[in-house]
């Protein structure tokens, strides 16, 4: 096939009508863009997500259903054919309010998915049907036909193999033929349950529908023009960055730049499929580019702030001189299937984070089964409200000095779990949540500005 280019849009960049109608712009103005990956509508899966944690007042289940409802209508209304569309939407509608009156008597994490899924189900009806309205043929694909996962939802697991060989098969063809317009964030596992890759997933759907189908290029379409120095809500003289290496913007997104799903550059990785990020508000002012190869390597490159991390901290004297301690921890972490984050270690104490949740979100706990066996071995102590704030670079371990332009510019500012040296990449710590914006404020300031 020709150039093969995947473009995925955002939850803003599909907010509403004319939002969309910009996608569309962008999609006409790029003759290889092949393939459509879009997420739900602004809002709704956050809507979406409160529903399926069982609400039981049904005049207010009502309400987010009527404000889920409003937000699909609103669009529906500024199409010029919106029959078909509205009754596909309604249908996925109605089976919304009887799956969210389902989680008001139980709950449960396979529910959960089905309900999460439907915003990315109704905001693809929409967007195909205004492509198709603006003379494009362009085709709504259900991405659950090939994007197989493993069945732990909330966070599923792609099956790489299948999800390749499926796309051979049933997505390749279609994108040869027409424009393919399909949702992002979802799939289902072998038994046909519908499955999510967590919060903030299209991104990595996008990736992985790219790897799949052998893409040349993968455009991420947001609300900001490309990746900053940090996140330029928080810190306003955050700048663009034109261009990064896979490894820096993943070291990025891992320590939490909402920007991208942690996982997007694997795929794009493996693959070596260049990935563009723009802003689709403003598609002209241009945006990232993350390579490969990039020209520059900066010592200091970005800030990235994780919030909700639950620290533990194991205390136990007699791990002073003693072997096989930390086994015992982590067998007990393994067997609970906890997945340990960061950690740093002293003569007898050993402190850990706690790897972030699914798709419901919050902060991660530290079950009570699991809290029990470990008060066997040691103390424990669990602390929640602190945020995580990663320093990215290049090269930092091997730099002299720099660490006290780091800690000196932050001396106003309790400091927590600090790791450093382990990776060349970054260096991070915790703080408290309620400090942590002003903590990336003053360290922006003190090395970007
Ligand atoms: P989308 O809905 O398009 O996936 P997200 O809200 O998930 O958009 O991600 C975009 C947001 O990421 C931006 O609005 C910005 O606030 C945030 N962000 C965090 N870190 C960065 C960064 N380093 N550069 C740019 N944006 C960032
Ligand atoms: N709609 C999902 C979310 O809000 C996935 C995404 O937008 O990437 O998390
Ligand atoms: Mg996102």
């Amino acid at each position: 096939m020709s150039a093969f280019n995947v473009a995925k849009f955002g939850g803003t960049s599909v907010a509403n009508f004319e939002a969309m109608s910009r996608c569309a712009t962008i999609i006409e103005n790029n003759p290889a863009t092949k393939l459509v990956v879009s997420s739900a509508c602004s809002g709704v899966t956050n809507l979406l997500v409160e529903l399926s944690l069982g609400v039981t007042d049904a005049e207010h289940r009502q309400q987010l259903l009527t404000k889920i409802s409003a937000i699909h209508d609103d669009i529906i209304a500024q199409l010029s054919q919106s029959k078909a569309t509205n009754d596909a939407v309604n249908k996925v509608l109605v089976r919304l309010a009887s799956m969210a009156e389902a989680a008001s008597f139980q709950t449960s994490d396979k529910l959960t998915d089905h309900i999460v899924a439907c915003g990315e189900l109704m905001s693809t009806h929409i967007l195909t049907q205004l492509m198709v309205e603006r003379g494009i043929d362009a085709v709504r694909f259900d991405i659950r036909e090939i994007l197989r996962t493993n069945s732990e939802h909330g966070k599923a697991e792609p099956i790489i193999s299948e999800i390749s060989q499926l796309a051979e098969q049933h997505l390749v063809p279609l994108c040869q033929k027409q424009l393919v317009i399909t949702q992002g964030f979802i799939g289902s596992d072998s038994e046909g349950n519908t499955t999510t890759l967590g919060r903030g997933g299209s991104d990595y759907s996008a990736a992985l529908i790219a790897e799949a189908v052998k893409a040349e290029g993968l455009e991420i379409w947001t609300d900001v023009p490309g990746i900053y120095t940090t996140d330029p809500r928080i810190a306003p003289k955050a700048a663009p960055i034109a261009e990064i290496s896979f490894s820096e913007a993943s070291e990025m997104a891992n320590f939490g730049a909402k920007i991208l799903h942690p996982s997007t550059l694997l795929p794009a990785l493996r693959h070596q499929i260049p990935v563009f990020v723009g802003s689709s508000r403003q598609p002209e002012n241009g945006g990232t580019w993350i390579r490969q190869k990039v020209e520059s390597a900066p010592l200091f490159r970005a800030l990235t702030l994780r919030g909700n991390q639950t620290m533990v901290t194991l205390r136990c004297p007699e791990m002073y001189q003693a072997y096989g301690f930390l086994a015992q921890v982590f067998a007990i972490l393994a067997k609970y299937q906890i997945s340990v984050d960061l950690i740093t270690t002293s003569e007898v104490s050993v402190s850990l984070t706690l790897d972030q949740t699914n798709t419901s979100g919050g902060a991660p706990q530290l079950p009570i089964e699991a809290r029990a066996e470990l008060e066997q071995l040691c103390t424990v102590e669990v602390e929640h409200n602190l945020s995580l704030v990663a320093l990215i670079g290049n090269k930092m371990s091997g730099k002299k000095g720099y660490a006290k332009q780091v800690f000196s510019a932050l001396e106003e500012f309790n400091i927590r779990m600090i790791c450093y040296g382990a990776s060349p990449h970054n260096l991070c710590f915790l703080v408290s949540e309620d400090e942590s914006k002003q903590a990336i404020q003053v360290l922006h300031h003190a090395l970007f500005e």
